[in-house]
């Protein structure tokens, strides 16, 4: 009857809402087990000069593939996981499984490879983390300037003086700082004169747009402008067409990231990538 009705809409939206919940909880569950179940792996994404198209190195990107969820992208697990907390245990898994590839491909490589790994939030203020990553170092005997780590704005926004002294830190073990996403923080700029950082990747959704709209265009040719008067190195990620390519060349952009070139790839195909395209 009509009274059903009203229950069954009250149960249909309750239940809606529990199984949003249940979701991610069960993402949750699933992903506090993947690591032990080793269901986490790395793959690996090219970074070339805009000029000639030569790899410079290679970004670390996680992939979490469960028998039960599939494949769950990073964009959805890296921020429960970033929330719960799981992240420090998965990120120290990342820098450490990052360094161990460098020294197992180091026998079949053309010359030394420079990966950069992804640091949270959480973990970049994470206590133990210069001890971290000064363990994978030794190791894994990885090179001085061969791990760089990408850290997005939001990271280094707070506690400034904190925030400062761990980049330094970070730059005292050799390793180079890059920032992620950039163009999307509101960060001020006065922090980027003062923090050892190398590197400013232009985030995607300026770079998508290249070539159709102006806005876009300005915005990433003034980030190219900057990082030169800093003389940062510049990034552009995303990258897809040519028409793109075109334009970050006329700006004289250093580096890019994309599709265009490549796809992320498994571990195991990096060194013929980079013999092939080196
Ligand atoms: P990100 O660090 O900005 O990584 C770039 C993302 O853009 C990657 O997505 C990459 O696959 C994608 N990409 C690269 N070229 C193109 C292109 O031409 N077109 C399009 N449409 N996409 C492109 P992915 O691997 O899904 O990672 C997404 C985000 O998840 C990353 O953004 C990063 O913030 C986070 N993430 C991935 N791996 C890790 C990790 O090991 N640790 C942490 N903390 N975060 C990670
Ligand atoms: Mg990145
Ligand atoms: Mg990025
Ligand atoms: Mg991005």
């Amino acid at each position: 009857g009509a009274g059903g009705e009203v229950d069954d809409a009250v149960h249909f939206f309750s239940a809606s809402r529990h199984t949003e919940l249940g979701q991610r909880l069960t993402v949750e569950a699933h992903l506090r087990r993947a690591l032990e179940r080793g269901e986490l792996r790395l793959v690996y994404q090219p970074k070339v000069t805009v000029r000639e198209q030569r790899v410079v190195g290679f970004e670390a990107l996680l992939r979490w593939t469960n028998p039960e969820l599939g494949t769950v992208s990073p964009l959805d697990f890296v921020p429960i996981a970033e929330r719960t907390g799981l992240i420090l245990p998965i990120g120290s898994w990342v820098l450490e499984q990052a360094c161990r590839q460098m020294e197992q491909w180091t026998s079949r490589l053309v010359r030394p490879v420079k990966v950069a790994v992804n640091l949270s939030p959480r973990q970049f203020h994470q206590k133990s983390l210069i001890d971290t990553i000064r363990r994978c170092l030794a190791q894994y005997r990885v090179g001085e300037g061969c791990l760089e780590l990408e850290i997005t704005e939001t990271a280094l926004m707070s506690r400034e003086h904190e925030v400062d002294r761990r980049l330094h830190e970070i730059r005292e073990l050799g390793v180079e700082l890059a920032i992620d996403d950039f163009g999307t923080g509101y960060s001020s700029l006065a922090y980027l004169q003062r923090f050892p950082v190398s590197r400013l990747k232009v985030d995607r959704a300026f770079v998508r747009d290249l070539g159709r709209d102006e806005d876009s265009a300005a915005i990433v040719l003034s980030i190219v402008n900057l990082a030169r008067g800093l003389k940062l190195q510049v990034v552009a990620e995303g990258v897809e067409t040519e028409s793109q390519l075109a334009v970050l060349r006329e700006m004289a952009c250093d580096e890019y990231q994309g599709f265009l070139f490549s796809k992320p790839v498994e571990a195991d195909e990096v060194p013929a990538l980079l013999a092939r395209a080196g």
